[in-house]
Parts: structure tokens; C-alpha cells; sequence
């Protein structure tokens, strides 16, 4: 049997890295900057104001309470602003320019109405420079890395992309994954279901998983355990994908559409030492792209029960398709601690067992959630992490420290 580091060392292997391309800031999200973003302006560009207000020369406020004119009105946006006349003050919103001058901002809060007339106003307190002035270059400076490459462009990360001015970004482009089901008893949600049949739930588990490591899945629709059906519909929905996802059809029953069609073609099958998830296959196909040259294509075949599939694209793909787009080793994989059983467990020796479990985050403690089998999906979807026992351990006591992998 080979083993899991084995399986997820072919697998990794098997996909190349996405190239570096400039993006719009809307596809650039959940992606990784290809190269260091530098700042071509400050944040702020100008100075400006932090408040709701009046800009004052503060010498000419220092023995307040004092009455002022009010020489100009200042809002957001404002270009061309003036110089603020001596012994006056601007009335000045959050954001606007702070005119030459100026040196602090008066909150409105500490100033009062003038009974003098609408074009005074009666400074209550006085200030000191730079209150509530935030200066040009106080967030980032000019010529200043921002964001190094290999950043992961969070909301946080395109929102100062775009405070710095830039419409697009360098990222490692979205892997182009493809997902195929397989299997006769398959209908596609939304449809009756008679007696023998099941509803597909791998493709829109498995897209939903790809779509959240931002790569692009593609669903092709599922086919039925027929060799040359399979066939036609790989080599159909292949082209254009820089890897392909299969589901089902590679255990060791008869039928293994997967396996009949795909074995002597690149893909080796082989049995891993795990549970669930055990039936695996990973190679590259050549497929024939009308007129253009054969190009190969990699192939990774997931076994088609609920659990095993997911768990086995946690352990094998979502760290291989996160590499591919750039993620440095520390973001590959899931957050991982060891957390102290809130119950005894058992796991099968010789195997690495991937168990569903939940966190009491009170007690700082995990159980297993749910059993063994494989076609627990209720379960699965129930689980907020995953318990990793190593291959050699057959007995866990309660507080004994588990492997945990966190799903959220
Ligand atoms: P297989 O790996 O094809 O032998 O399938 C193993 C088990 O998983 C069977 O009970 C199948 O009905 C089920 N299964 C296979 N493919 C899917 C799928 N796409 N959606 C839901 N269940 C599936
Ligand atoms: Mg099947």
C-alpha cells in the first residue's frame, strides 16, 4: 500500500505552477500577488481632515473661548482650496484638504454657534498642532513594498491596491479545474428520484471546495459507468483545464469506469494507506486537442462515497492546487493543532484515519462526530473540523492530544 505522504507527493507534483498575469482587482481577490505591490503615492495623498470641523492656525486659538470669522466652507473633493486668511477660520469636513495654514482641526463637538451671525463661529477650546490632522504619508509612504509577493489579496489587501491607485494586479492566475462524476445511479439534484438512484453531490461538493481555494471548477455532467461514455466526455471537457478532477468509479468492484477507462492511458491506481479515501489514482492523460498538438493533462481520481471524496481532496488536492497558485508551504495547509479528546477513540492500525469531529471551544476540547462510514455526508457537513490518527495508533483515551485539522 502506499502511503499518504507518497500519494500527496505524486499528486503535487503532477500540477504546474499558474502563470503571472495582471488581473482586475475584482478577479484578483483570493488570489496570490505574483510580484511585491510598491506605492507610487502616500496614503494620504494630501493632508487632511479627521474630523467634522473648523481648520485654525492654533496660536490664533490658544486663548479660547474666542469668536472667529469663518472665511471659507471646506467639504470632501474640494480642489483649488486657498490659503486660510490670517485670523480667520474654515469650516472643513472628514477627508477635505486642510488649507496652507491651517495647522489643527476644532471638532464641531467643541464649538459653538456664534451669536454674532452664521459666518462666526465660537471656538470653545483650544488645540495643539496636528490635532486631528491626518498628515500626507502617515498610513504609506511613497516607493514603499506594500504587500510582498506571495501575499493572499484579501479584502483588506484589494482595498489598498486600490487606495494606492492601481485598477489591476499582478496574480498567479485561477487554477482551471475541471470536476467529472461518475456513476449510473446518479440524477442531478432538482430531478425525481426513483428507487436505485442518488442525487450527485460530489461535482457540487468538490466545486464548491476548489472554488474556495480560488481556483475555477468546471462541472461537467456526470456519466454513467460506460467506458466509452466516459471517454468521450473526458477528452470533451478536458481541453481547457489544467487539471482534471474525476469522482466514483476507481474501487475495486466491478464497473470501475474510471479505472477501465484511464488505466494504461497515465494514471496509476493504487491503494493508499488511509481511511476513508483508500482507492486513489493520479497521472497525466494526453488528450487530443482537434488540429492543435496533444497536450497531457493531469488526472487525479477521487473514490466516489461523500466522505471519501472530500477528505480525500483536504489531504491531497487542496494542498496541491494551493501550491499550484502560488501559496507559500505555511498557507498549503489547513490550520492544524493537537487538541486534547473529549472521548475515547478508536482507529484502525496501519491506516491514517480521518475522522469528523467537533470542537467544544468552552472546554478546549474534540470528539468524533459522527462514525466510521464513508457515506456519512449528514455527518460530514455536521463536523466543523477533522481528526487525523496516525497510522500506528489504534487507541486514543479521552484527553489524550489528537490531530486536528480545522474546517472553518
Ligand atoms: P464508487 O466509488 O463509484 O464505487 O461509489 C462509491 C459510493 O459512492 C456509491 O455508494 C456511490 O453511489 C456513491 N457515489 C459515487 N459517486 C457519487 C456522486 N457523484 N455523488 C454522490 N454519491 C456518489
Ligand atoms: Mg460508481
Amino acid at each position: 500500500m502506499r502511503s499518504v505522504a507518497e500519494h500527496a507527493a505524486l499528486v503535487a507534483g503532477l500540477i504546474r505552477g499558474t502563470p503571472v498575469e495582471r488581473l482586475p482587482l475584482d478577479q484578483a481577490a483570493g488570489l496570490v500577488l505574483g510580484t511585491d505591490l510598491r506605492a507610487t503615492i502616500d496614503l494620504p495623498p494630501f493632508p487632511n481632515s479627521a474630523m467634522d470641523g473648523y481648520a485654525v492656525r492654533t496660536v490664533e486659538v490658544a486663548s479660547a473661548p474666542v469668536e472667529m470669522v469663518v472665511s471659507q466652507d471646506i467639504p470632501a473633493g474640494r480642489l483649488g482650496v486657498p490659503p486660510l486668511a490670517p485670523g480667520t477660520v474654515a469650516r472643513i469636513m472628514t477627508g477635505a484638504p486642510i488649507p496652507d495654514g491651517a495647522d489643527a482641526v476644532v471638532p464641531v463637538e467643541q464649538t459653538s454657534v456664534a451669536p454674532a451671525g452664521t459666518d462666526r463661529v465660537r471656538i470653545d477650546v483650544a488645540t495643539v498642532g496636528g490635532r486631528h490632522v491626518r498628515s500626507q504619508g502617515s498610513d504609506v509612504m511613497a516607493g514603499a513594498v506594500v504587500l510582498a509577493r506571495g501575499a493572499h489579496l484579501g479584502a483588506p489587501q484589494i482595498g489598498l491596491a486600490a487606495a494606492l491607485g492601481n485598477a489591476e494586479l499582478s496574480v498567479h492566475l485561477p487554477l482551471r479545474v475541471l470536476v467529472l462524476s461518475t456513476g449510473s445511479e446518479l440524477v442531478a439534484p432538482g430531478n425525481p428520484l426513483q428507487r436505485g438512484q442518488i442525487y450527485e453531490s460530489n461535482a457540487p461538493m468538490l466545486a464548491a471546495a476548489i472554488s474556495a481555494t480560488g481556483a475555477r471548477p468546471t462541472v461537467a455532467h456526470f456519466v454513467a459507468d460506460d467506458v466509452d461514455e466516459f471517454r468521450s466526455a473526458f477528452a470533451a471537457a478536458a481541453i481547457g483545464a489544467d487539471l482534471v478532477v474525476t469522482s466514483g468509479g476507481v474501487s475495486a468492484g466491478a464497473y470501475e469506469v474510471v479505472k477501465d477507462a484511464l488505466t494504461g492511458r497515465g494514471v496509476e491506481f493504487a491503494k493508499v494507506a488511509m481511511q476513508p479515501g483508500m482507492p486513489q489514482g493520479a497521472g497525466a492523460v494526453e488528450i487530443d486537442c482537434s488540429g492543435s498538438p496533444a497536450r497531457s493533462v493531469p488526472v487525479v481520481t477521487l473514490p466516489g462515497n461523500p466522505v471519501s471524496s472530500f477528505v480525500s481532496f483536504e489531504v491531497f488536492l487542496r494542498p496541491a492546487i494551493l501550491a499550484a497558485m502560488g501559496h507559500p508551504p505555511t498557507r498549503q495547509h489547513r490550520r492544524t493543532r493537537l487538541l486534547p479528546l473529549a472521548e475515547p477513540l478508536s482507529s484502525i492500525h496501519g491506516k491514517r484515519e480521518f475522522r469528523r469531529g467537533l470542537l467544544d471551544p468552552a472546554a478546549a476540547t474534540v470528539a468524533s462526530f459522527g462514525g466510521r462510514g464513508s457515506h456519512l455526508l449528514g455527518w460530514l457537513a455536521g463536523a466543523d473540523c477533522l481528526l487525523v490518527v496516525p497510522e500506528e495508533v489504534a487507541e486514543l483515551a479521552a484527553g489524550d492530544p489528537v490531530e486536528v485539522w480545522d474546517l472553518t
